[in-house]
């Protein structure tokens, strides 16, 4: 019988931490218990489950005091036996990003090899050239998953062609989002995944060091990635002569982001790594030319690198059967808000929002109406509910006036107040803005002066057009996705709900 217990820092944060304290309490039952990161029900830690033999048995909402009758009667007991509609909604998800979240243990290198883990990166160094892991990433479709869906196979060859005495790979793990928690959940579930996928990305562009940028407040990601990155130096796996093939080399590191937002853009995360403040750059030259210490450098997020192993194992052609014509492959969404099931998903682009709403996320809260959804973070927009059959691909999303960004969908009931929702996302990219021009790092705090007065009863007539020049503006005079982007969710409230603004302003609600 083996034990394993959702050691993610949404089991933590539930109370799995005392659900293992019971277990190491419970002596006589003799029972050896592993880790193993989010499987996605973030709802329902702390999650235990029980495998014997082929058979698994999960329990949801685990107290110190459900863990021994668990134990002594798995097969029986019922009450915290997971629903047939939750486990059914985790068997509709197809996996290749979180395929072995809330399976392996993270911290153990052995788990992750015996499901075939680092076999992608041999089978890269032994019998495919640089342009032929290139070929497979392009095959595949994948565009970046950090938000602005830019083909990776392409920033990949960009940066494999550049001349330089040495070249880098670049983890932008400065997930900042608010809602959003994708990568922290792969950093804590799989970090030698994305190990595998820095790797098989040096090889491609002709780079031997990577580094991982992440934010320093997922300490449980940045111990956990620590540790894989010396089990696997310890292995052969990382370092010199790696597999033990001469020249083959790879060293990584991690770099801790000191949580400014902005660093999330990847000419301001090179400049923080170079020890600088965080504030981007001028493109071009883009950082494929020219980026950290002004060499080559290949940066994509943590779900990118993530799909790189299984695409390089299924084949590039597998990948794209997921998905529609422009949007190939799958997507992780953290899903938040008003939704029943909250939680981290993974489903294939071409889906429509009502299905990952409804279908995997159980619908909205007391069965309240669904009113809209905001996607992207503070740089996207709200989708409201007369689109909710739109399809989660980059181009239908991006016609709504939202984007996919990299998967933070917060949903929202009829009783968010949207003008609400706009100033609140808007203080953040008003305290997040670098400064660096005048229309982001003034006209984002004018906006937000608006937004207050207008959700405090004090709007002006005329406010809604002021809100609307000065979003222009701001996107037009704005060095980065920061500035660009800030007036969103702005935008994307008046479109569809212009009515709450009218209200606020003239019934001085
Ligand atoms: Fe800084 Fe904003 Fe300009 Fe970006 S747009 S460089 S965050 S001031």
């Amino acid at each position: 019988m083996k034990v394993l217990v959702g050691a993610g820092s949404c089991g933590f944060a539930a109370g799995a931490h005392k659900v293992m304290d019971e277990l190491e309490a419970i002596q006589d039952l003799q029972i050896d218990y592993e880790i193993t990161g989010c499987i996605g029900m973030c709802h329902l830690e702390p999650i235990m489950e029980v495998h014997e033999g082929d058979e698994v048995f999960r329990f949801v909402k685990v107290m110190p005091e459900d863990v021994r009758p668990i134990l002594e009667d798995f097969r029986n007991y019922e009450n915290n036996r997971i629903s047939t509609e939750d486990a059914d909604s985790l068997v509709k998800q197809p996996r290749v990003v979180l395929k072995n979240c809330g399976v392996i243990n993270p911290e153990d290198i052995e788990d992750y090899i015996k499901i075939g883990g680092y076999e992608a990166v041999r089978a890269c160094y032994t019998s495919k050239t640089q342009e032929e892991v290139i070929d497979e990433i392009k095959a595949s479709g994948l565009r970046g998953r950090g938000g602005a869906g830019f083909p990776t196979w392409f920033k990949w060859d960009a940066a494999r062609k550049s001349p330089g005495p040495k070249k880098y790979v670049v983890c932008n793990a400065d997930e900042g989002d608010p809602g959003a928690f994708m990568d922290r959940s792969v950093l804590e579930g799989d970090p030698h995944n994305l190990i595998e996928g820095m790797m098989i990305c040096g090889y491609a562009i002709g780079s031997d060091e990577g580094v991982v940028y992440v934010r320093a407040e997922y300490p449980l990601a940045i111990r956990r990635l620590e540790k894989a990155i010396k089990d696997a130096k310890a292995k052969g796996f990382l370092g010199k002569d790696i597999f033990g093939i001469k020249g083959r080399n790879f060293e990584m590191r991690i770099k801790a982001g000191a949580g400014a937002f902005v660093c999330g853009e990847e000419t301001a995360l090179i400049a923080s790594l170079e020890g600088e403040r965080g504030m981007p750059r001028l493109k071009p030259p883009f950082p494929a030319q020219k980026g950290y210490w002004q060499l080559p450098t290949n940066i994509n997020n943590v779900e990118t690198f993530a799909n790189v192993p299984w695409i390089i194992n299924n084949g590039g052609a597998a990948f794209a059967k997921y998905g529609n014509e422009s949007s190939k492959g799958t997507k992780v969404f953290a899903l938040t808000g008003k939704v029943k099931k909250g939680g981290l998903v993974e489903v294939p682009m071409g889906i429509s929002l009502r299905e990952v709403i409804y279908d995997i996320g159980g619908g909205i809260v007391g069965d309240r109406p669904f009113k809209a959804v905001q996607l992207g973070g503070p740089s996207g927009g709200c989708v409201p509910a007369s689109l909710i059959d739109t399809t989660v691909d980059y181009e239908s999303i991006t016609k709504t006036g939202a984007i996919v960004g990299s998967g933070g969908m917060v949903v929202m009931d009829d009783t968010t107040c949207m003008v609400d929702m706009a100033r609140f996302f808007l203080d953040f990219t008003c305290k997040e803005s670098c400064g660096k021009c005048t229309y982001c790092r003034m006209g984002t705090k004018r906006m937000l002066e608006i937004l207050e007065r207008i959700t405090e009863g004090k709007g002006k007539d005329g406010d809604i057009e002021l809100l609307e020049e000065l979003s222009y503006k701001v996107k037009d005079g704005s060095l980065c996705g920061l500035g660009q982007t800030a007036p969103n969710p702005v935008l994307t409230t008046i479109k569809y709900f212009r009515n709450e603004y009218e209200d606020h302003i003239y019934n001085k609600t």
